[in-house]
């Protein structure tokens, strides 16, 4: 029997390095990738010396010829894979000087379309039994969007990945002209997570026919550079529900967006 396969993006620090630290401990083969190959085999060495042996791949999500080859080299040595940490992100900090444009734009392109991309790409190779776990936010919550006709788009069970895609779209337009702010609040960041927590209950429901499981998470207020460590969860609390996720939750649970706590959050 082949061996069960997991695979981290955004690996070589922050949140995503506890995730792999944690999942060395449970699962045969964990992949710890990074955009950066020098940073993520420093990262692989520091868990070496913890005693764990993460596998190392490059993997950068915005660029589509790298999941490929990774697709490629993982489906030729295993097979497939059994666990999927969509982990990788960016977020402009809060006093950043760059215009929203260009931050929409940005933000947007990594969160959701790099993030859809990669799905798209490496989807076909995951193995009955999958699971998926999609790194969002407490900024993914629905109610972030003032705007009620949007958030009624949001949460149409019938919204299609093109027509979230052209939400998308829409926005980064819309803050090209600088009338974002009514509809959809002040923030990109917000924006992507809000799209990325609809793509895992759209990704779910055309997975529905098989034992595959998606699901999107709020791991917590965690200290990374993400947060400029302000956050008040150590990377390995901040692991524990993606890890939940990833490894224990009932078979049940499935396009669900879960808290840091493991509880189910009503979007
Ligand atoms: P960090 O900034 O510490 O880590 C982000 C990771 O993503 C880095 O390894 C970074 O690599 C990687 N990354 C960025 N762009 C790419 C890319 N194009 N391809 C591959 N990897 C990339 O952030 P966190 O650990 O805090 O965040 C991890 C996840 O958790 C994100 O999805 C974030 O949105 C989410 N989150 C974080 C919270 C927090 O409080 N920290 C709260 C809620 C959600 P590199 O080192 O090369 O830049």
């Amino acid at each position: 029997m082949s061996p069960k396969v997991a695979v981290v993006t955004g690996a070589n620090k922050g949140l995503g390095f506890a995730i792999v630290r944690g999942l060395c401990k449970r699962v045969d083969v964990v992949y710890l990738t990074s955009r950066d190959e020098e940073r993520g085999k420093k990262a692989v060495a520091e868990l070496n010396k913890e005693g764990l042996n993460p596998k190392y791949h490059q993997l950068d999500i915005t660029v589509k010829k790298s999941v490929e080859i990774f697709r490629d080299y993982i489906k030729e040595k295993y097979g497939g894979i059994d666990i999927l940490v969509n982990n990788a992100a960016i977020a402009f900090k809060t006093n950043s000087t760059e215009p929203v444009a260009v931050q929409a734009a940005e933000t947007l392109r990594v969160n959701y379309f790099s993030v859809l991309t990669t799905c798209e790409i490496l989807f076909p190779i995951l193995r009955n039994g999958a699971r998926v776990v999609n790194i969002s936010s407490s900024c993914g919550h629905l109610s972030h969007i003032p705007s009620e006709s949007l958030r009624n788009r949001f949460k149409d069970p019938n919204l299609t990945i093109p027509e979230l895609s052209d939400l998308m779209n829409k926005y980064i337009e819309d803050a090209k002209k600088g009338t974002q702010a009514a509809e959809w609040g002040n923030s990109s960041y917000v924006v992507s997570k809000v799209g990325l927590t609809a793509l895992t209950m759209i990704q779910q429901r055309l997975l529905n026919d098989k034992d595959i499981k998606v699901n999107a998470v709020h791991p917590g207020w965690v200290d990374t550079d993400m947060s400029s460590h302000k956050g008040k969860l150590s990377i390995d609390e901040g692991a524990v529900a993606p890890l939940f996720l990833a490894l224990d939750a009932p078979d049940s649970v499935r396009g669900q967006y879960v808290w840091s706590d493991k509880r189910i959050v009503n979007w």
